[in-house]
């Protein structure tokens, strides 16, 4: 067992994947927001018996690496376009989903709930798994989850568990075996900022426009893309930001500025993965396999274990896809088998927000320079004219 959270306090230690709270046999840990708003498990040392289960298990000390060293890499995406579209990238999980959802099984997922707080949550039927699609960029809060789903799988139905690595890592550490109706999926994962931000970000949006934010996502619903879109209670219609620059929370999620600093120390970002299954992006795609619809978003899948083989075999001709390369998948998705390097400004960017408001930072920190800000409204507005798909075909004809 590696050095841990407990022994040192070291906070690039800890995903605040739950797996330690959840396992005490006697309640004796809750998890805590710190003075940034993320989440650590902290002890009540009256309650405590001394069993040292928590150290034992936490996924950090004892990474579990059972999976394949060299998957297999596919790019793919739903042959079914209208619900390709409402995905991320290809719609993958869409299809594991309602897969396992059909055989009676249930799926576990992030869901942003009617408070806009992100958590994990069960999904019984098809209906219910709409909620848990598409791309929460904030940590989850895993709550009671993993007891749950042990409850559901001593019943012997089937669980298909999705989250970031941590969670996934977090939920095998929890069980403590292998169940064999357990499938997981784990993200390609650039890193979480907390639910304190998110909430800082939503207030912002809402003292702006004057009307409260009912509904938010950070995908664009119309073209593959990261992108804010934010419904206001005075309107059916949800206001979409340009790109996702524009986006003060979204710029600094893709610029690694707000991340929990084990993202910068992610004992995840590696092979072997920890699902049965990951899915990410295929960004780049285009330049691997041209022949492919790319448009509306191509997922890449790396296919782990046994289990991740069989759930494959099984819904691999309701997609498009392509046999790609672990090399591939390294050079285009960087974070697949490394993790995201810390900006040195990481440090002080809470205690930036703390003392100067969320409003101070959004403004001078969480955007790009004027000439880049120019540069993507020129672009769009070229888009917009001339057409992207026209753009391409010029791009081809120039080289
Ligand atoms: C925090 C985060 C960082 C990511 N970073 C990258 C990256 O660097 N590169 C890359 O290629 N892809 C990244 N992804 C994955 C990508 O955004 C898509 O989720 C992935 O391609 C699957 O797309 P899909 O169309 O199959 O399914 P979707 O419909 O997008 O499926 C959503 C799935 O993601 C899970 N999920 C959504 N939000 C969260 C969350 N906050 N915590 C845990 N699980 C969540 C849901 O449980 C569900 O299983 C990231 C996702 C998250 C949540
Ligand atoms: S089990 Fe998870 S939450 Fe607990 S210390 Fe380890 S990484 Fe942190
Ligand atoms: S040592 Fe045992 S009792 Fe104490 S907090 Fe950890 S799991 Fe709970
Ligand atoms: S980067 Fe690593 S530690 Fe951070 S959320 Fe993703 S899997 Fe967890």
């Amino acid at each position: 067992m590696g050095q841990n959270f407990f022994q040192g306090g070291d906070k690039a230690m800890c995903s605040g994947c739950g797996a330690c709270e959840q396992a005490c046999p006697v309640n004796a840990l809750s998890m805590r927001e710190d003075e940034e708003g993320f989440l650590f498990p902290v002890k009540d040392t009256k309650v405590c018996i001394d069993c040292g289960l928590c150290e034992r298990i936490c996924p950090f000390s004892s990474p579990d690496y059972s999976n394949d060293v060299a998957p297999d890499i596919f790019a793919a995406y739903l042959k079914d376009n209208a619900e390709r579209m409402r995905s991320s990238s290809g719609g993958l999980f869409y299809l594991i989903a309602c897969d396992v959802i059909d055989r009676g099984g249930v799926v576990v997922g992030a869901m942003l709930d009617s408070g806009l707080q992100c958590r994990h949550a069960v999904a019984e039927t098809r209906e219910e798994l709409e909620p848990l699609r598409s791309s929460k960029y904030v940590q989850s809060a895993t709550g009671d989850i993993f007891r749950r789903v042990r409850d559901i799988l001593l019943r012997g139905r089937e669980v298909y568990f999705t989250g970031t690595p941590c969670q996934v890592a977090g939920l095998k550490a929890f069980l403590r075996k292998d169940y064999p109706n357990l499938l997981t999926s784990d993200l390609i994962c650039h890193g979480v900022p907390n639910q304190w931000l998110f909430n800082e970000h939503i207030q912002y949006l809402e003292q702006k426009r004057g009307d409260k934010v009912v509904k938010y996502k950070f995908r664009n619903d119309e073209k593959w893309g990261v992108c804010e879109s934010a419904w206001y209670a005075d309107s059916q219609t949800p206001v979409m930001s340009p790109g996702y620059i524009f986006s003060p929370y979204l710029y600094s999620f893709i610029n690694g500025l707000t991340f929990r600093y084990s993202c910068y120390n992610c004992t995840f970002a590696t092979l072997p993965r920890q699902g049965d299954i990951t899915l990410a992006d295929f960004w780049g795609v285009q330049g691997v396999f041209p022949d492919m619809d790319v448009k509306n978003g191509v997922s890449m899948v790396s296919v782990n274990s046994a289990k991740g083989v069989e759930v494959w075999r099984r819904i691999r001709n309701k997609t498009e896809h392509r046999k790609s390369t672990v090399d591939a998948a390294k050079r285009l998705n960087h974070n697949f088998a490394s993790t995201s390097v810390m900006p040195r400004i990481r440090p002080y960017v809470y205690r930036l927000i703390r003392k100067n408001g969320y409003p101070f930072v959004a403004i001078n920190l969480f955007r790009p320079s004027l000439p880049e800000r120019v540069m993507v409204r020129i672009k769009n507005l070229i888009r917009g004219v001339v057409g992207a798909e026209n753009i391409k075909r010029l791009k081809r004809v120039l080289g």
